[in-house]
């Protein structure tokens, strides 16, 4: 094997003797394709078999390792009995027990009167001490003796295996230049990268997270990622753009037409993405704030902005729904000379081909519509600004791609209803300049959070029926029943039966598999209050604006994670009305569910109970950020590592500020960014 370079470590695990089609189709299958991959699946635990034991000290049910000389072979002829060999050393005997083996093999391993070392886990059984089927015999006794990992095992591969593969590895991994300055080395001991590497998986070192060499690859790992965001933010600042000429008074016009004021923060929001726009950087903004912070207007008032000083505008949301919905805002506050269409799904080939004809001549300034308003096809004339809604699973690759889309004179603002923890955001969002709304409008009244065990639903609907008197509407939130079948709506359908009969011509029903005109009719009853309940699945995730709804049910409450809970909970309270939310459970709480529990009922701000969420879940859950395929870390926990995290941000800065060249991390981003986005860079 070569291993002079990081090469070594991003090659196929075929370079490595033992490792055969078989073994590396396995791994392929768990995402394991290069060296470098393998080094970050840790052993577990371990088992110590480097102490031999005498068969007098021998202790039943653990691990030992013993030295001993078979004396006599017991063959039974009978099927279903095993082989057994009789062994001695000079303080007892004990049986070594083969099932299903072949005698030939037996003799092979332990030829009589020879002395052998066998390590494996004691039984006994007829008052005598055995090793059923032992998988560490050898003639020498070195080999025996070791401390040996304990992975959770791949199907197909056994431990002893792995073991060789990992220490073959090991003990070729290649001495890599040192990227880190000096004071930041200093932190972790001085410990170099392949040290690191070589004490991570020493069997005595599991679990060791505290300690310099894990601490040090955790940050490496860190430090690449920021990196990566770093360069592909300077990358975007760089594109000289024409910049947009504006006046402040145009966004007043607009928002002198609605009945409230903009919050602080809304207004600092507003003012940041007004400076991009104005400067001849290109913007890549994400505007963060909880559910019904109010980022809509922030958008549209920046899209009106655009519009006055000559560009056109594409707002995608991830719905039609979501889409209507900023279409008709749009078109109720924006004057009337500014054109306003949508691109819906259902739109008729004729008026799809006119709309397209219509944006690439300019004809029209601001388009409303799904992903489909960046199908290639569509071409804009002089686009200046895609603003994107709503949409926190795009990953990095993505949202490079969008950036690009536009061209140089399109800035660009991403917008996600989904706070999460700080050290989160540089993961995730690190690419991008960030503005943040916290505070919510202060006319908000609190959402009122109670639990219900399911067999008292009689209350709940008891509590209904008076809200319903009082002119009030409902969501009733059932979630699928089956996460990975997506198409699972039972429960939803059950439930939507149930309450037809009790609430006759209240009710509707949405689910995964309802068509979208029929979804649309649906919503537009439920906004024109024509019906009072609505049953569905999350599919109505975020955006949409009820402001006469103001109780939600959510059944088996116990499925979601906190921040879930708290952006359902979030569909209402956006009225005047006091609104009420109703966690439904099918048992009783389990002391760390109802942990979880006090912190939605004790919180409204969407930034701390994704702390808290966090804390109590693991960051992976975290809004499904694991099933999205944001790049996560192998090591680095957002949780436990948090220093680390803040001390890669400021060096990160501090980096940016002084324009430090970056060549000298280059193997470092080779090895852990995987995204193919390096290759533009380095
Ligand atoms: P989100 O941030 O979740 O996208 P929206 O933009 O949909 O929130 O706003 C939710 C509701 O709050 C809308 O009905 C909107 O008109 C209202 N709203 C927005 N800003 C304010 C404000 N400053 N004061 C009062 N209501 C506001
Ligand atoms: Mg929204």
């Amino acid at each position: 094997m070569v291993n002079n370079t990081y090469k070594f470590l991003l090659s196929d695990l075929k370079n490595i003797k033992g490792v055969g089609i078989k073994t590396s189709n396995i791994l392929r299958k768990k995402k394991i394709n290069t060296i470098f991959d393998l080094l970050w699946r840790l052993p577990k635990s371990y088992t110590d078999r480097s102490k031999s034991t005498k068969i007098e000290d021998i202790k039943i049910g653990e691990i030992q390792t013993i030295t001993l000389v078979p004396y006599k072979y017991n063959f039974p002829r009978k099927r279903n009995l095993p082989n057994r060999i009789i062994c001695r050393d000079n303080t007892g005997e004990m049986d070594c027990v083969f099932f299903n083996s072949y005698e030939g093999y037996i003799k092979k391993i332990l030829p009589l009167n020879k002395e052998v070392t066998i390590s494996g886990k004691i039984n006994r059984f007829k008052n005598k001490y055995q090793i059923t089927n032992p998988k560490y015999v050898s003639e020498d006794p070195s080999l025996i003796r070791e401390k040996h990992n304990k992975y959770s095992l791949t199907d197909g591969i056994s431990e002893k295996v792995y073991n060789k593969i990992i220490n073959q590895i090991l003990s070729n991994i290649p001495k890599l230049d040192e990227w880190h300055d000096k004071d930041i080395l200093k932190r972790f001991n001085n410990i170099s990268w392949n040290e690191s590497i070589i004490e991570l998986h020493k069997p005595e070192n599991v679990g060791k997270y505290k300690s310099n060499f894990y601490e040090r690859l955790a940050y490496d790992e860190i430090l690449a990622s920021f990196l990566v965001h770093s360069e592909i933010r300077k990358k975007i600042k760089k594109i000289k753009k024409q910049k947009k000429i504006f006046n402040d008074n145009y966004q007043n016009s607009i928002l002198s037409k609605l009945d409230f004021e903009l919050t602080d923060d809304q207004k600092t929001s507003l003012n940041e993405i007004n400076l991009d726009l104005k400067s001849n950087q290109k913007m890549f903004r994400l505007l963060q704030g909880d559910v019904g912070s109010g980022k809509t207007i922030v958008a549209l008032s920046a899209a009106y902005n655009v519009i006055k000083s000559g560009f056109q505008v594409a707002v995608m949301a991830p719905t039609e729904i979501l889409a209507k919905q900023h279409y008709n805002l749009a078109k109720k506050i924006f004057d009337k000379k500014i054109k306003i269409e949508i691109l819906s799904s259902k739109s008729e080939y004729k008026e799809k081909k006119n709309i397209t004809k219509k944006i690439a001549d300019n004809n029209i300034d601001i388009i409303f519509g799904t992903h489909s308003i960046f199908q290639k096809k569509i071409l804009f004339k002089k686009l200046g600004l895609i603003i994107i809604d709503e949409q926190h699973k795009f990953g990095v690759n993505q949202r490079k791609k969008l950036s690009d889309k536009g061209g140089n004179n399109c800035d660009v603002l991403l917008m996600t209803a989904t706070p999460i923890p700080r050290t989160l955001t540089m993961t995730i969002y690190g690419d991008m300049d960030l503005s943040i709304i916290r505070e919510k409008p202060k006319t908000r009244k609190e959402v009122k959070t109670y639990s219900k065990l399911e067999s008292k639903i009689e209350d709940v609907l008891k509590f209904i029926n008076k809200e319903i008197d009082k002119q009030n509407q409902i969501f009733w939130v059932c979630p699928l029943i089956d996460e990975s079948k997506k198409l699972d709506n039972s429960s939803a359908i059950k439930k939507y039966e149930f309450l037809n009969k009790r609430f006759p011509n209240q009710v509707a029903l949405l689910h995964g598999k309802t068509d979208i005109d029929e979804k649309e009719t649906i919503l537009k009853k439920f906004l024109n209050q024509k019906i009072k309940i609505l049953v569905s699945t999350t599919i109505i995730e975020v955006g949409i604006d009820f402001p006469n709804a103001n109780v939600i049910v959510i059944e088996n409450a116990n499925k979601f994670g906190l921040s879930q809970l708290h952006q359902l909970r979030g569909r209402v309270g956006r009225g005047e009305k006091q609104s009420t939310c109703i966690l439904m459970f099918k048992s009783s709480l389990t002391e760390n569910a109802k942990k979880r529990l006090k912190v939605l009922k004790d919180s409204t701000d969407g930034f701390k109970i994704s702390e808290e969420d966090m804390k109590l879940r693991g960051f992976g859950d975290i809004l499904g950020f694991k099933q999205s395929g944001v790049k996560m870390f192998k090591l680095a926990d957002p949780i436990h590592n948090d220093n680390l995290f803040e001390l890669a941000q400021k060096q990160i800065k501090q980096m940016e500020k002084n324009n430090i060249d970056i060549s000298k991390y280059r193997t470092l981003m080779k090895l852990y960014d995987q995204a193919d986005i390096i290759n533009d860079i380095v």
